[in-house]
Order: C-alpha cells, then structure tokens, then sequence
C-alpha cells in the first residue's frame, strides 16, 4: 500500500504543483467556502465563519458556553493516547470513557472533532486564547505523527474504527488550517490521509455488509473530508481516494432513482453520508450525486421525522407507513442521536440551499436547531455529555453513560456552525435564513455592506433587519417564509408594508436601492398547532408554537383533542423576560419549548383524546 501511495504522489507532482497555485488563486479571491476548486457552480453562497457574529439570545448564549467549555478541555489529556503511542512524555490523567483507558474501544477517536470545533470557534471569533489552543493541539498532536503518517492513537483505534477516526482527524486538521489559518497543518493533513490508507477498507462498506475489517466503521462518509483534501492540496491522489469511498451501488445509485434504501440504516453516518454525495457534485460535476441527496431529503422528511425534526430512534432508520416512529415512543428512550445528527442534518441542508436556493432546506435547519441541539444539556465538565433526545413518556435530559462519546466530538462543531447557518450570499444579494440576533458584513458591488438583526425571536414572533452601506446599493434582501406559517407573514421597509410575494415555504424577495439605514420589519405570527408522530398513530401529537416543540412538563399525557389549540383553551404566558410557557385553561398543564426544559421530566408526544 505504502509504494502505490508514493508512485501515485510521483506521478501527480507536476499537477499537483500547478493545482495548488489555482487553489490559492481562488482563495485569496474570496471563494465560496465550500466551493472551492470546485467543477459546478453553486447557485448561492455559504458565509466563512468571521463573516457572521452573533449578538445574544438563545443560540449566541450556548455558543458562549460551548466555546468556553471546549476551551476548558486539558491540551495534555487530549494529547496523551497520541504521546502514549508515540513514546513520548504524556502527562495528565486518563480522560476515559471512550477517549482513553481500558474500556476505550476506540482511542483518542473525538480529538479531531474538538480540534475542528475549537477551529470554527476560532474562525468565528478571532479569540486569540482559541486560537492558541488550536495552535498548541495541532503541533502537539504533529509532534506524535512519525513521516511515514501514522497518526492513531493505538492499534486497537486502528482496526476498531480506522475510516471514523481518519474522517475526524481529517476535518480537525482542515479546519484548523482554513479557520486558524495554520498552513503547516495542510501539510501534516496530507501526510496523515496517507499514513492511514494501509489501514483502510479497499472501498467503502456498508454497515450491513459486515465487511471483516472493523464492520462497526464508517468508511462511506470518508469521501467528503478527502474532497477537501484534496481541494487543499492540489493532490490528485486525494481526489482518486474520495471516489473509491463512494457507496454508489447500494446508496448513492438507488437514492439517486428514488429508491428509498433508507430503512434499517444507521441513522446519523447516512445522513452525513450525502455530504459526500454533495461534495462529489461539487467536485464531480455528476448529477447523480445531487439527485440522491435531494431525493434523500425528501424521504427523510416524508418518513423519517419526529416534530422536532429529530429522525432514527435507536439510530436507525424506520420502514415507512408501518407507524413504527409512534411505536418507538413505548420502546425506547433513544429516539434521536442529537449532536451527531442535527450536525449532519445542518451540514446537508447547507449544501442543498446552495444548490437549489430553496428555502425549505433553511425551514429543517431552524426546526432541527431550535428543537432538538438547543436543547442539549451542557456538558458537564467531567466528560459527560447529552446524546439521545427521548420522546418517551416522563422524560428527563440526562448525559450518555460513558464519558466522552461521539456526540461530545460533534456538540462544538454543530454550536460553531450556527453562525454559517444564519446568511447566505449570491451574486444579487443576501439571504436571511435564520432569526436571530446577529450582524453579517458581505461584499457586493466593490463595497462591504452590514446587516444588523434585532429581534427576541423565538421568544418573539417578529425581527428587524438594518442596513449600513456607505452608498446607495441595489440588491434583494431575500427573507425565509417558513413552511409552519399558519397566518400572513407581513414585511414592512421603512416602515412602509412592503408589495411582495411572502408565501411560505420560499423566500421573499425585497429588490431596491438600499440606502444607509433602511429597515426591514418581519412578522412572523406564531400559532398553535398540533402534529401526529405517524399517520398510523394520529392521536399522538406534539404541541407546536410556530418553529417551536412546546413539551408537557412534570405532565399528564391524556388531554382532549380540542384542548390543544388556542380556541380550546391554550394561551402563551410569559412568565420572565426570557421564558415563556403555554397554559392550559384552569388545569395547569403547562408547556415549554424543549430547548428551556432543564432537570424538569417533560413529555413530548400527548396521547388525544
Ligand atoms: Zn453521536
């Protein structure tokens, strides 16, 4: 394996040499951040990272925790199964769990995903102690990587996970060479994709095809991360390497024709599966890829989602129309694997906006984020970290059992990216996807314009949006009309009702000259509504409040089907500045949005009666 890596590198240095100059060509350009180098243009932009700052509420105030609790983490501990396997010096205790000790299965196995998420914290904050922090991880960890690239933890990180764990590694190292703008971690990023091909599966497996090496592995998500390998690199190798991990025959082709191959599957690394698919689209130009990841959506959509947006209880995906979502509320706790899944689902529905400029890519990330990753109990600063929503009946939010599993790898990365999912660019103007309190600087026509958002929303139906231009600029301001709206949405410029189309489901779309602080008003009226868990199960329904999942606290879960609206009784009740509840009439029963439930047992799904 090691000579066909070195004649594949000799072979491709002369290309390579002129492919790295076209990469850093177009990034000193300002290119589309996930676009890069890439063969099919995208039809609207994501942001970079310090593009986007967020200025309070909910989602800013657990990006703030987030970032200082991952900041927090030991760069000795972290560093100490990589130093152990090294022979170096490694002090610090044993993090354990599934990072290091003897239970771990699969060492050292998040260190790329903190890395990465430190990195876009990093990208978006400019925080100097971040990045130091990533600095001092990405030599600490080069320091342990001998030339030949070997980069795991031991020899059991090796043969348990060898493609989750080089996918992980990868990404961190990406990350931190794109966000903290540490050149010698491409270099290093090169050699460690290289060192970890002899440990690799030939081709990616899929789960159920029991592939004898490590079948727990998650070879068919590689293909993305080499992608941008190779877009980093210039290397054709990488590029070659990315093809061979496509799971074309039994995934990626049947999607593609609409087939749904869904059922069964492990939920969270087939979602962040059809990132590669859209990233061989990108690179590829093969519309196959692209179909397969729009039809996907759509399936998921259609079959697979609970109301908060959350899919595959017990991880994996459920058969259609058999009711078996609703079944599972009286199995089991495990109903939605949320950091690691809402990740994926963001990162998904990022890619298909680009592409198709649709909005209700932007509807499943605001649904996905307010209802299911919002709500995450923070970590506890011992290695504890939240994992499964639970829709059962008298649920609590609790911590996974082990310390330090694959979700605390993608809590940081999902937080971090709340930035890049609130704006998108294109060449005629700016998209505003999600409501929050925030500012988006961007460039268009040769000047820097900024958007400033105010609002309270979730906790407020409205939001207003304030431009700053130095000259008179025209441009449309296109605005998300989510598909949840029950009422007219109603925008208003300068005060004056703006004559535009606001169906929901689309964007809006304000064309004009944009003078210096013009304003944008959006209503948004929230109402009540309710929503079966399956057609099979029509009287088990969750209490929504516009974007929001209301769940019963300390509840009850008998009600009367006419209970459950605002005529049968149900008002919103503020009760601090920043909380609120829904009551139900002289009963009590009370209601919170699941991001606001704390130690509370809550219950999702009421039984109607
Ligand atoms: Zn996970």
């Amino acid at each position: 394996m090691e000579n066909r890596s070195r004649r594949h590198f000799l072979k491709n240095a002369a290309a390579t040499a002129v492919a790295a100059f076209v990469v850093r060509g177009r990034r000193a350009q300002g290119a589309l951040v996930e676009a890069e180098v890439s063969a099919t243009p995208q039809k609207i932009g994501v942001f970079q990272y310090g593009d986007v700052k967020l200025l309070g509420g909910p989602l800013a105030q657990q990006f703030q925790r987030i970032h200082a609790s991952y900041l927090s983490l030991n760069n000795d501990q972290l560093l100490k199964p990589f130093r152990h396997r090294a022979g170096l010096p490694d002090p610090g205790e044993e993090l354990g769990g599934w990072y290091q000790g003897p239970d771990a299965n699969n060492p050292g196995q998040c260190f790329g995903q903190y890395l990465s998420g430190l990195a876009r914290f990093a990208g978006a904050t400019g925080a100097p102690a971040t990045l130091n922090k990533v600095k001092n991880l990405v030599n600490g960890f080069a320091e342990t990587v001998p030339p030949n690239g070997y980069s795991y933890a031991s020899v059991q990180a090796s043969t348990f996970a060898p493609a989750y764990d080089l996918d992980k590694t990868e990404r961190g190292l990406w990350d931190a060479y794109r966000w903290a703008g540490l050149a010698d971690a491409k270099d290093l990023l090169a050699r460690v994709v290289k060192g970890a091909v002899p440990y690799l599966p030939t081709r990616a497996y899929d789960q159920y095809e029991n592939p004898v090496q490590s079948p727990a592995d998650e070879s068919y998500t590689l293909p993305e991360n080499l992608f941008f390998t190779y877009e980093a690199t210039g290397d054709a190798y990488f590029k070659e390497l990315a093809q061979r991990y496509l799971l074309d025959k039994s995934y990626f082709n049947p999607l593609s024709e609409g087939v749904n191959v869904l059922p069964g599957l492990h939920a969270y690394s087939h979602i962040n599966a059809l990132s590669s698919a859209c990233k061989a689209y990108l690179v590829l130009g093969d519309d196959k890829y692209l179909r397969a990841a729009l039809n996907a959506w759509d399936m998921l959509e259609k079959t697979q989602q609970f109301a908060s947006g959350g899919w595959g209880p017990n991880e994996r995906f459920v058969e259609p129309n058999k009711g078996l979502l609703g079944e599972s509320l009286k199995t089991t706790r495990n109903s939605f694997e949320t950091p690691c899944g809402s990740y994926a689902h963001c990162k998904l529905a990022r890619y298909l906006i680009s592409f198709t400029g649709e909005s209700r890519y932007g509807d499943g990330i605001e649904q996905i984020i307010y209802n299911t990753v919002l709500g995450a109990k923070d970590p506890s600063g011992a290695g504890q970290f939240f994992y499964y929503s639970d829709y059962h009946d008298s649920a609590q939010k609790t911590y996974y059992w082990d310390k330090y599993p694959c979700c605390s790898g993608t809590l940081p990365q999902v937080v971090a990216d709340y930035t890049v999912n609130c704006y998108f660019h294109s060449a005629d103007g700016l998209y505003v996807n999600l409501f929050v309190p925030s500012e988006v600087t961007w460039t268009h026509g040769g000047q820097s314009i900024k958007l400033t958002q105010n609002t309270a929303y979730p906790e407020a139906d409205s939001t207003q949006l304030r431009l700053q231009v130095d000259a008179p600029a025209e441009f449309t301001l296109y605005i998300r009309i989510p598909g949840w709206l029950q009422s007219p949405a109603k925008l208003s410029v300068n005060g004056k009702s703006a004559a535009v189309s606001s169906e929901p489901r689309k964007f809006a779309a304000i064309h004009r000259r944009w003078q210096n602080n013009d304003t944008v008003e959006v209503e948004l009226p929230f109402t009540f509504r309710v929503q079966a868990v399956d057609e099979q199960h029509p009287n088990n329904v969750a209490l929504m409040w516009g974007p929001l999942m209301m769940v019963a606290v300390n509840s009850p879960i008998t009600i009367a089907g006419a209970a459950l609206s605002s005529t049968g009784g149900l008002s919103r009740s503020p009760y601090t500045n920043s909380q609120f509840e829904a009551l139900r009439g002289p009963d009590k029963i009370r209601f919170k949005p699941f991001y606001q439930v704390n130690e509370e047992t809550y219950t999702t799904y009421i039984q109607r009666v």
